[in-house]
């Protein structure tokens, strides 16, 4: 039995083909409550989208995720986001920016950032987060500030100018609704998926002493809702760009470096400009048999160190090149929606279970997926 640090999508069976329909069953319950609730919330973000040519339209699919998950962060960091000061949070975000400036910067800048996150982002406020267009440029500082929803942000920032454009009696009936459909979703997911993430709630208890001062302090005290927000959000986008996936010609699986067999001292991969490619010094490791599998198929299997190193500088045309992105939980919407920001198409496979030395565990617990599931949604053939 694997230890289980936050969520595991095998509960206890063999493996997640269960968790795979029960996560459908809550994609369709989200989508048919939200076009109940906000249908005409998202039929005039749309119009509104496309009467100012802010971007090509996406796919109603992508959305309704954005309004959950503006519902969803909203009730998750409204206090947090309304304790923030202005300075605190500059502060905050030009940490984040020196941390991408080299290695030798990042380590001091990491330092004072798990400092000051801890102190600044973990305060809450006891008065709610008020109603307004200020309320909500208040959460996106501090989603901005916390480095950790770089991708959510900038999705964010067109309903931020949708939002401005709305009287202040309909801003405020749009957002009640996004606030309740995001408490709607939090007991739902609970209901159906919540037997995945039973562990989270204990995790976190002892999280804020643990990973106190921390750098990544609150990517690994993310809630429980925020893991469901991410099932949900990678079926709903593996949904949306299905059929322009299935068309590419190009197509790669980009696997997290915590599925290898053998720590990297022994793992023969080689480094590639675009990521690590398999040695195949051992024949039971995951890694080797999804290359293998990849030679048989014709996709390339790419080893990525870390997500931040995951793609390429978007280059490339949209509907040119396919992607399977393999991640934890927490890192599936960004991942996808940073995929698509670089003109990459994207499908994703949920880690079963997550346990990397960098962010869950010391000795490092070695990673997998369901194989099924990834056929699926990477053989052609293998489609419904
Ligand atoms: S089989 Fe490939 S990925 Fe696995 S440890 Fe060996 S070289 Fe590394």
């Amino acid at each position: 039995m694997k230890k289980i640090i936050t969520y595991s999508l095998l509960e206890k069976n063999i493996n997640s083909d269960q968790y795979y329909s029960d996560v459908k069953l809550l994609a369709d319950e989200t989508l048919n409550h939200e076009e109940k609730i906000l249908g005409q919330v998202i039929d005039e973000f749309t119009k509104y989208v496309s009467a100012n040519s802010i971007e090509t339209l996406r796919s109603r699919e992508e959305y309704m995720l954005e309004a959950l998950i503006v519902g969803v962060l909203w009730n998750v960091y409204g206090n947090n986001a309304k304790a923030l000061t202005k300075i605190q949070g500059k502060i905050l975000v030009n940490l984040v920016a020196l941390r991408k400036k080299g290695k030798a910067i990042k380590l001091s800048a990491d330092l004072v950032r798990g400092f000051s996150s801890t102190i600044f982002l973990n305060k809450k406020s006891t008065n709610e987060l008020e109603i307004s267009i200020l309320g909500l440029k208040k959460l996106q500082g501090w989603i901005l500030a916390s480095g950790e929803f770089n991708e959510e942000w900038r999705r964010i920032l067109n309903w931020e100018n949708y939002f401005s454009s709305l009287t202040e009696s309909k801003l405020e009936n749009v957002f009640n609704l996004l606030i309740h459909y995001g408490i709607w979703f939090q007991s739902r997911s609970e209901t159906i998926v919540g037997k995945y993430t039973i562990n989270v709630q204990q995790f976190l208890k002892n999280q804020k002493n643990v990973y106190r001062f921390s750098e990544d302090i609150i990517f690994t005290g993310r809630k429980r809702t925020e893991y469901h927000l991410n099932m949900v959000g990678a079926e709903i986008l593996n949904r949306a760009f299905r059929n322009d996936f299935l068309k590419t010609k190009k197509k790669k699986l980009l696997i997290p470096i915590c599925m290898r067999d053998k720590p990297s001292n022994i793992c023969k991969a080689r480094n590639t400009k675009d990521g690590y490619i398999c040695g195949h010094c051992t024949k039971e490791c995951r890694v080797n048999k999804l290359s293998e599998m990849g030679k048989k198929h014709g996709f390339e299997v790419l080893i990525i160190p870390h997500g931040s190193s995951a793609f390429t500088d978007g280059k490339v045309k949209y509907g040119e090149i396919g992607i399977v992105g393999v991640a934890c939980l927490l890192n599936l919407i960004s991942g996808g929606l940073a995929a698509r920001r670089l003109n990459l198409v994207p499908q994703c496979v949920i880690l079963d279970y997550c346990g990397c030395k960098k962010h869950w565990d010391s000795e490092g617990i070695i990673t997998d997926i369901n194989v099924k599931e990834l056929k699926k949604i990477i053989l052609a053939s293998h489609s419904e």
